[in-house]
Parts: structure tokens; C-alpha cells; sequence
């Protein structure tokens, strides 16, 4: 029943990772490009060839195999007179021992290769951490973070998943060998916010590992994280070899210090642009960085992370508010305007009762940096909404001694938030209230009431994600001191001039670019999340990138 014989793969489940390829000791597979196979996020497109002049049939390309594709059938008699032609590809080569129900596969060997566990990333205690602002992530040791990145097989699949197409099996191999500085300066060359990506990536790298079909995606995130945090300044260990800066090339304004701006600002300096970043707030970073509260993200790493911009020879004019005219002027007075300045304004909300004092907007309240304990919200809060502010908004009362209740109207599996966040928030035990529908608020002398319905989901017949539909006419109410509306943020575009405006495609207050960000407005760029796209950190950092390379095409 286990006789090895010729290859069978499953393209279906074949992910292109490479690694049977890898293990051959005889030279025997190549990896390579099939017609019904493009590239995608996760899948190479690639598949392996295997050269029967040289397979010695020992099968560990079968025991390595990531998603346990590949498989060999029984058949082993194959009569040719031209030896070259004694090569296929698995799959798609139709054989006569593709259906045949007995071979060697990962379900019967014994030798299947299982990976090795993720090492876990030392956290605080939920029961501690409740107490204090203080950083839920402790950090790898060096140890740890060897082992864990030795993990990495190299595959690369990761890459293209990655909004920025991160070097991320080549730093990970740096830090792997202990070359921490190594791995820090290839972190560079496509994302100038290592260390905030470190703490706060969406990882969409680790959605895609090869390591994840039979155990855990590496902790590519962390290892980020670990890397940036083995060095108090990043703009050292960049000065240590960086090549004198070509100058003089242009001038180029930028709105916003969100990641976006940053990210445009450090690139055009390095091509030697002269990067001028405009922000109406004091310090860089912008709401990535303000409203990420400081137990996800702590304030103090934003000055090292400023550090490599201002060494970068970027500009920074804070507390500098662009009005419409300004922008005119800037039109003119620079070679190119890169617009990035995010969400600002706190989408509305409507049901009775949302003009009552008590009732907020989250996003401007985690703006305002209420670690401190400055705003008093009282000893129970509602939080409406299932997305990141609405998770940080919760975790923060929490930890200023409030109780918290979040409302939201769809599944817990349906919540925007990082699911991380979502798991860390109960472990918190924070009272997660789903399918709730808000129908009002009223006062209740010196308290709030929040009274909402039970939801049932009921299917989309067009396919769409299943509806909240009010199950019942029974109204619940739960007194409250302070209610959080976390619904959403929107752009606000009051600072374009009519002119501008005009000629650029805006909808849902979404500025409308090409594939190198160009607005169709001479010479105006726009990116991050004022501008389509995943809204999340690296997207934007990979938008900056870009806008800065088609910027020095010009
Ligand atoms: S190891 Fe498996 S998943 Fe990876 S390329 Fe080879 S057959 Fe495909
Ligand atoms: S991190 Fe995962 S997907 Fe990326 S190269 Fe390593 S094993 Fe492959």
C-alpha cells in the first residue's frame, strides 16, 4: 500500500512554497510557472517538475511538503525512448496513477514533518496587565527569537502578501545568525516603520505562511519588533554604512505624519528630495500613533522612530494647520505635493439619545491621550462598535477602573477588530454583548440608559456577509455613565481648495489614485487612508513608498 512510486500533487492545495524542492538531495524537483497557476497572495503560481533521471523515490519531499499536496502513487513502470522526456509536472500532466487510491502520502508516513511550534511571545497576565497602561508584549529574548526565526523555510511566500514586500526571509535569516543590524537595515529598504509595524502590523505575512497549514505561521511580526528593539537608535545603525545622499532633486511638501507622510518623507530624502512634512498636530506619527493606546504602542518609542526621519534630512513643521490657500501655494512653490492626512473625523451616528452629555465620540477620546486620567468616564462604560477603537477604547476604560459593556450589532466573528485584540479584550473579561441592536439612550437621573434589541443574522441570498435583523420587540436597558460611539472615522477634505477638488475623483471621501498614487491633479500625490485601500499601517507605508518613487520618475 506505502510502495513509492510516481509523483501526484493536488494543485489546489499546492501552494508553490518550494520547499519539496529545497529537501531533494539528488537535484530532482524544480519549481516552475504552470498556466493554471498565477501568483497569488499565498501561492507562488509555481509547481514542482520532477526529473525522473534523478529521483531516487525516497519520498522526504512528500514528508516535507507544507500543505501535504504532494503525494506518490504505486505506479512505478513508465516505458520512454527519449530519457529527457521522463519529466512532469504533478498535476497537470494527466497520468494514468493520478486516481489510483494507493502510494505514499503524508496521511500514512511516519516520517510526516510536523514543523516545530511557535515560540510563544511572553505576555503580561490578564489578571496584571488590567491594572496598568504598561506594555502587554514583554519581547523574545535573543534565544527565543533564534529559534523562532530558524522556523522560516524560506519559501518567500510572504512577500508578496506583504503590502510592502518586505525582505522577510532574508531578515529573518539575519536574525536567525544573530545579525541584528543586518536584519534592521533590510527592514529599511521598504518600510521605514519597522518598530511600529513590529508592535501594531496587521500581518498579512503570517496569514499566508507556509508554516501555518500544519502548525503556526512564524511570528514574523515580533521578530520585527525583537530586532528594532535590540538598538536605542535605529539612525545609528542605518549611518553605520549609508551612502552619501545625492542632493537637490526637488522640492516636495507632504500633509499629514501619519505613516503615509512618513514613510514619503523618508524615501524622497534618501533620493535627495528636500521633504517638507506639514502636521497640524506637535509630534509625528499621527493617529496610528496618538489613538493606539500606550499598552499596544507606547509613546516613548515615537521619538527614536522621529530620530531616523529627521536624520533622514526630512523637515518637519508641526502645529502647522493647511488651509486651501496654502495648498494653492504649495502647488506652486514645490515640484510635488504628497497628501496624507488620514482619517480625522469621527463618523456620526443616529439613534436617539446621542446628543446627552456622556455620550462620545472613541476616536477623539483616544486622540486625547486619556492614560493619564484626565477624563473621567465614570465606573461603567458602553462601547458601540466592534473595530480596533472600539477594542482600545474598552481596554482603556478598563484599565482607568471602569466597568466595561461593548455593543455590537453582528457576531463576535464578524468584528473588524485584529482578532488578537478581540481575544485580549475578553481574556480582559470585558462583557462582549454581539447581535445587539442600539435602539436609544436616555438619562437616568445622574446616569445614562442604553437600550437595545436582540439580533438574529439572517443569510444574503445575494451572497453578502449574513444581516443583523431584530429578533424580537423586547427592548434590554443597561444603566451606564459614559457611552463610546466607535462606528467608524471618515476623511475630512475641507482643506482642498474647489480647484484642486474639482479635478480629483473623491468618493466616500476617498481620494481616487493610479497604481503609483497620482491623483490626476498635476503633480499631486495622495496616500494612506484618505485615499482606497486597506486602511491599515504598512498599506500606508507602502503607499508612501510608492508616491516617492513615482515622484523621483518624474
Ligand atoms: S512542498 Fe508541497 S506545497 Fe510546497 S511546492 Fe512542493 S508540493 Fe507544493
Ligand atoms: S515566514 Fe513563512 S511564508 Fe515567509 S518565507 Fe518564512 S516560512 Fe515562508
Amino acid at each position: 500500500d506505502r510502495y513509492r512510486g510516481f509523483h501526484r500533487n493536488d494543485l489546489d492545495k499546492c501552494i508553490g512554497c518550494g520547499r519539496c524542492e529545497e529537501i531533494c538531495q539528488n537535484l530532482a524537483i524544480g519549481m516552475v510557472q504552470v498556466e493554471d497557476s498565477q501568483p497569488v497572495k499565498g501561492d507562488s503560481g509555481l509547481r514542482p517538475l520532477v526529473d525522473y533521471g534523478r529521483c531516487c523515490w525516497c519520498a522526504l519531499c512528500i514528508d516535507v511538503c507544507s500543505t501535504g499536496s504532494l503525494s506518490l502513487s504505486n505506479s512505478y513502470s513508465w516505458t520512454t525512448y527519449n530519457a529527457d522526456t521522463c519529466t512532469y509536472i504533478p498535476g497537470t500532466d494527466e497520468k494514468s496513477w493520478d486516481h489510483t487510491p494507493k502510494g505514499y502520502s503524508q496521511d500514512n508516513s511516519i516520517l510526516k514533518w510536523a514543523g516545530s511550534p511557535r515560540i510563544e511571545m511572553p505576555a503580561a497576565r490578564p489578571d496584571k496587565r488590567v491594572n496598568s497602561f504598561e506594555e502587554v508584549i514583554r519581547g523574545y529574548s535573543p534565544e527565543q527569537a533564534a529559534i523562532e526565526a530558524a522556523r522560516c523555510i524560506q519559501c518567500g511566500l510572504c512577500v508578496t502578501a506583504c503590502p510592502a514586500h518586505m525582505h522577510i526571509p532574508e531578515y529573518l535569516r539575519a536574525i536567525a545568525d544573530g545579525d541584528y543590524a543586518g536584519a534592521v537595515k533590510l527592514f529599511f529598504d521598504n518600510n521605514p516603520l519597522p518598530e511600529m509595524c513590529g508592535k501594531v502590523c496587521t500581518r498579512e505575512c503570517e496569514s499566508v505562511c507556509a508554516m501555518g497549514y500544519q502548525g503556526e505561521a512564524i511570528a514574523i511580526r515580533w521578530l520585527k519588533r525583537f530586532a528594532c528593539e535590540q538598538f536605542e537608535s535605529l539612525s545609528d545603525v542605518l549611518a553605520a554604512d549609508e551612502k552619501p545622499l545625492e542632493q537637490g532633486r526637488g522640492r516636495v511638501a507632504i500633509i499629514g505624519t501619519g505613516p503615509a507622510g512618513l514613510s514619503a518623507a523618508y524615501y524622497l530624502s534618501r533620493m535627495g528630495y528636500e521633504a517638507h512634512v506639514f502636521d497640524k498636530d506637535e509630534e509625528g506619527g499621527g493617529v496610528a500613533q496618538h489613538a493606539i493606546p500606550e499598552y499596544r504602542l507606547p509613546a516613548a518609542g515615537s521619538e527614536k522612530q522621529m530620530d531616523v526621519f529627521r536624520k533622514a534630512g526630512a523637515h518637519f513643521h508641526f502645529g502647522t494647520e493647511v488651509n486651501g490657500e496654502d495648498i494653492l501655494k504649495m502647488s506652486d512653490d514645490y515640484d510635488a505635493l504628497f497628501i496624507a492626512a488620514g482619517l480625522q473625523k469621527s463618523s456620526e451616528f443616529k439613534i436617539p439619545g446621542v446628543e446627552l452629555a456622556g455620550v462620545k465620540h472613541a476616536f477623539y477620546f483616544l486622540m486625547n491621550k486619556p492614560e493619564d486620567g484626565s477624563i473621567d468616564v465614570g465606573a461603567r462604560v458602553l462601547v458601540i462598535g466592534g473595530g480596533n477603537v472600539a477594542m482600545d477604547t474598552a481596554r482603556t476604560c478598563l484599565r482607568l477602573g471602569s466597568e466595561v459593556v461593548i455593543s455590537y450589532r453582528r457576531r463576535i466573528v464578524d468584528m473588524p477588530a485584529d482578532e488578537e485584540e478581540i481575544e485580549e479584550a475578553m481574556e480582559e473579561s470585558i462583557d462582549f454583548r454581539p447581535q445587539t441592536i442600539p435602539i436609544r439612550i436616555e438619562k437616568a437621573g445622574q446616569r445614562l440608559k442604553y437600550f437595545y434589541a436582540e439580533a438574529e443574522m439572517i443569510d444574503d441570498p445575494n451572497g453578502g456577509r449574513p444581516k443583523p435583523v431584530r429578533k424580537d420587540d423586547i427592548e434590554h436597558g443597561i444603566e451606564i455613565d459614559t457611552v463610546f460611539l466607535a462606528i467608524g472615522q471618515s476623511s475630512d477634505l475641507g482643506f482642498l481648495p474647489d480647484e484642486i477638488a474639482e479635478n480629483m475623483t473623491i468618493q466616500w471621501g476617498e481620494i481616487e489614485v493610479d497604481k503609483d498614487q497620482y491623483t490626476g491633479v498635476k503633480n499631486i500625490y495622495a496616500g494612506g487612508d484618505i485615499t482606497p485601500g486597506a486602511g491599515d499601517i504598512i498599506t500606508a507605508i507602502a503607499d508612501g513608498m510608492r508616491a516617492a518613487k513615482a515622484i523621483s520618475k518624474k
